[in-house]
């Protein structure tokens, strides 16, 4: 008890007892003292709540003691947290200001996909506004299959999605889908146009290229082949260069064919012939094309395979893919060693495999052996014949990508590669459409 407070419920008993004394009714008195005294600190809580309720700013004028502590001390809490909340809304519409500048959209799910928040962008290119918007599903406002798709089903990982945009004609989105925090996603949305455009430019360069050259390249290696097939009538000193031109010939003739096939899947286009494949067939093809070269390097070709096994594909796209993989496994396994193919039903898919004892890839090149042209130490690469173009795991990528299937690479220098395509079953892809 403040010592202010000590003297007024003395004073107030002071009067009690001389009222008492005076009137002869002490214990009443000093009740009725003290009622007072009581009825006195209510009054003082009174204005107290009334002065909190208001929020008033300024002291809780004309009381004294323990009430004017609490009333200074209040004050103050109440101006700090006045400045505080100034600081956050200033920060706040910072924050406002940045991602409102921000050129990409930004959505904020919460975990049953309601919209939390949403920057301008969002209505420009997802046509969600807000705060028109709050607490409506995403998929409910952008009504495309294949985001609904998306946010349903990946629910944990960073995923991307490239869409036509669903505002604009001839654009095209890339969502991004990642954690926000514990119960909430972000939703990215981020205009392609200009990336795709420039990268359409750039893969109608390189077929427009490679189909001019095709013709005069083809032309050339049938000379280049005649002419050292008829080397006997050549002067001698001929003979390496007819030999250079024919191997240079042949690679070029390799390189452009390679690049129109790499076009021609980046162009995108769905499928044309799908049908029943089976791999048993298409191996046995492969594995007799490059049988010379297994017979060169004795090297030893087992073949694994659970016969009528099949996969619903082009033909010509997997033979594509398994040869490139089988032909790599033999032009980097050195003579004497070993390439193993199988092919067959798992659990959960179909797989092709080339598993080899050659020279392995160190684990920095490993992510990017599929990019085009990409080649680990040139010096090294193709243990037996000439250059390879580095064009051969690039459209591997694009074929098995083409498949709704999935490509693995185990490998380590000195002991060997596997390579490895996994097909989804026939009935999950039927499931799937
Ligand atoms: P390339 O025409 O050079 O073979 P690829 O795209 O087929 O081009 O392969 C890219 C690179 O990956 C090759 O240059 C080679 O260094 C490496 N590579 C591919 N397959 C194997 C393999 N089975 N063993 C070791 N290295 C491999």
């Amino acid at each position: 008890m403040k010592l202010g407070d000590f003297w007024r419920l003395i004073s107030f008993l002071l009067i009690g007892l001389i009222c008492g004394l005076l009137l002869d009714f002490l214990t009443t008195s000093l009740i009725l003292a003290l009622l007072l005294y009581i009825a006195r600190i209510h009054f003082d809580l009174h204005l107290l709540s009334k002065w909190i309720g208001g929020r008033s700013g300024s002291e809780l004028s004309g009381r004294s003691g323990i009430f004017e502590d609490l009333s200074y001390s209040l004050n103050q809490l109440f101006l700090s947290h006045q400045r505080r909340r100034k600081k956050l809304s200033g920060v706040l519409r910072q924050f406002e200001a940045a991602t409102s500048a921000w050129p990409d959209a930004i959505v904020i799910l919460n975990f049953s996909d309601e919209v939390e928040w949403a920057n301008p962008a969002a209505k420009k290119y997802l046509d969600v506004r807000w705060p028109e918007d709050k607490k409506q599903r995403i998929t409910n406002l952008v009504r495309l299959p294949l985001v609904r798709a998306f946010i349903e089903e990946n629910q944990t990982d960073e995923e991307t999605l490239d869409i036509a945009s669903p505002t604009k004609s001839n654009a095209y989105l890339s969502l991004l889908l990642g954690p926000f925090d514990d119960t909430h996603r972000v939703l990215l949305a981020r205009d392609t146009t200009l990336i795709r455009q420039a990268n359409q430019a750039r893969s109608d360069f390189v077929a427009n290229v490679s189909h001019e050259l095709k013709t005069p390249l083809t032309v050339l290696k049938g000379y280049a082949e005649m002419l050292a097939e008829q080397h006997d009538k050549a002067p001698t000193e001929w003979l390496p260069a007819l030999e250079h031109m024919k191997v240079h010939a042949n690679q070029m003739s390799e390189l452009v064919n390679s690049l129109l096939e790499l076009s021609r899947l980046d162009a995108g286009r769905p499928l044309s012939q799908i049908e029943k494949v089976d791999g048993e067939k298409i191996i046995t093809a492969a594995c007799s094309s490059g049988q010379a070269l297994v017979a060169n390097k004795n090297l030893s070709l087992q073949i694994q395979i659970d016969q009528n096994t099949t996969i619903l594909g082009s033909k010509q796209e997997l033979y594509s893919a398994f040869s490139n993989l089988i032909f790599n496994a033999i032009h980097y396994t050195p003579d004497g060693g070993t390439v193993v193919i199988r092919w067959g039903k798992k659990a959960k898919c179909i797989s092709f495999e080339v598993e080899d004892n050659g020279i392995g890839i160190s684990p920095e090149h490993l992510n990017r052996v599929t990019e085009r042209f990409y080649r680990i130490d040139g010096s090294r690469s193709r243990l037996s014949d000439g250059a390879g173009n580095g064009l051969g795991l690039a459209i591997v990528k694009h074929i098995v990508r083409r498949h709704d299937a999935s490509l693995r690479i185990v490998s380590k220098v000195g002991v060997g590669s596997c390579f490895s395509i996994d097909f989804p079953l026939e009935e999950a892809l039927q499931e799937r459409e």
